[in-house]
């Protein structure tokens, strides 16, 4: 029989809910803040106290393994992000940590008889909210990135990554040691999926794709009161023109698009100067990538000829294409048999979000669990996962990490099933 659901799971989100806490009940722990460092050193704590030993690698991401299998060398790794969007919800990231910690504990408490060590993992900078690019830690971790890249991304204030967490102490020389044989992320689906057809656990195949484009509008500053208006090269009002224009044509688009436009950065930024330099961060979902490129390659030639009338420029600052990331197959039907047996309803679906399970996906076998968020919210206070989905979401990766642990033990079972 699959163990009990876990009864403390509930309360080590609480916990970590408090740091950073927010008035309208959500979390702000961006990366490399105070926040981020005591919501690091509870963790720490909590994995030591439970058995763990905890690792810290050179841009921070902490691994505190649980040696199920002493004699092996391998370790599967389960977690997911401790840091926030500046006003973010309780559960996204923090849900995936804690279950993986709260799973992993009890199944070393238990002295299971494992063939893989289990590592729970606290990414850095998944968000991407204070540094960008997001997915940081486990792009690093997958050899995307160089950790002098990471280190040296800076925020608003010019402020590094690397310092940032230096300052916090959480700048560390260390690895899991282990060879990594899966990573498992348990996440809240933040969509309405699972909720409206009444489902209690998605199994996640792939990602959509995604188009992130950054364009700077380049105009010439000048006084905002005697300047003639037509000497004017307002990057402000040609930024503004291209996001309205943006949202009319993906409007428009036939296919089924996600999009937005939701950063923008004016400069000087003096109210008393027109704007010289307005950049904006826009985004273009579809699960097909080939498509998100289309549509933008069309804004971009649609958007052209008026933004020159205002005596503007356009410049690409940065063009990334994500293609849509397929999960591991087998982790997907590992899911699903798990949910049989808890007796949860389960389905396969894609995820429109980035999650550093897909990080992961390009160099191991890589799972990804969802669970209902209510109204399909997130990246705000409002952000929620009722208790039953949680618990359900800690029983889901307890029991997928011991199958994971004990592939012999699972494949046994899985004989006597079909026998
Ligand atoms: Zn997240």
């Amino acid at each position: 029989m699959p163990d009990r659901i876990p009864d403390d799971l509930i309360a080590l989100i609480d916990r970590f809910a408090r740091i950073g806490a927010t008035p309208g009940g959500g979390v702000r722990r961006l990366t490399g803040s105070a926040e981020d460092g005591a919501a690091r050193a509870l963790f720490a704590d909590l994995a030591q106290a439970r058995g763990a030993r905890v690792a810290v690698d050179p841009v921070g991401n902490m691994f505190a393994t649980f040696l199920t299998a002493p004699d092996a060398t391998t370790t599967v790794l389960c977690g997911s992000h401790l840091d926030s969007q500046p006003t973010g919800g309780r559960f996204d990231g923090a849900l995936g940590v804690l279950a993986a910690l709260d799973g992993a504990a009890a199944l070393f408490a238990q002295g299971i008889d494992a063939e893989h060590n289990l590592t729970v993992v606290n990414w850095t900078n998944e968000e991407g909210a204070r540094f960008q690019p997001s997915l940081t830690g486990s792009s690093v971790f997958c050899g995307k990135y160089s950790a002098d890249f990471a280190l040296g991304l800076t925020d608003r204030a010019g402020v590094t990554m690397g310092d940032a967490l230096g300052q916090i102490g959480w700048l560390g020389t260390g690895t899991p040691g282990l060879t990594p044989v899966h990573h498992l992320e348990l996440h809240v689906e933040q969509g309405s999926v699972l909720e409206d057809s009444g489902v209690q656990i998605g199994a996640v195949t792939a990602s959509w794709g995604v188009r992130k484009l950054t364009l700077a509008f380049t105009g010439a500053p000048s006084h905002t009161g005697p300047t003639a208006m037509h000497k004017r090269r307002d990057a402000l009002r040609a930024a503004a023109l291209a996001i309205t224009r943006f949202h009319d044509r993906m409007q428009g688009e036939t296919a089924q698009l996600h999009w937005s436009a939701a950063r923008i950065v004016a400069e000087p930024d003096s109210p008393n100067v027109v704007a010289a330099r307005v950049t904006v961060w826009f985004e273009i979902r579809n699960p097909d990538q080939q498509i998100c490129t289309e549509v933008g390659d069309r804004f971009l030639r649609a958007i052209a000829a008026d933004i020159d009338a205002l005596g503007c420029g356009i410049e690409v600052v940065t063009d990334e294409a994500r293609p849509g990331t397929a999960l591991d197959p087998a982790g997907v039907r590992l899911t699903l048999e798990v949910c049989e047996t808890l007796g949860l309803r389960a389905t396969e679906m894609r995820t429109i979000t980035g999650h550093d399970a897909l990080a992961l996906a390009a160099v191991m076998p890589s799972t990804l669990v969802f669970v209902p968020s209510v109204g399909g919210l997130s990246h705000c206070e409002d952000e929620l996962t009722l208790p039953d989905d949680l618990r359900n979401g800690g029983a889901v990766i307890r029991e997928t990490l011991r199958r994971l642990a004990c592939p012999a033990e699972d494949a046994a079972r899985a004989r006597t099933d079909s026998g």
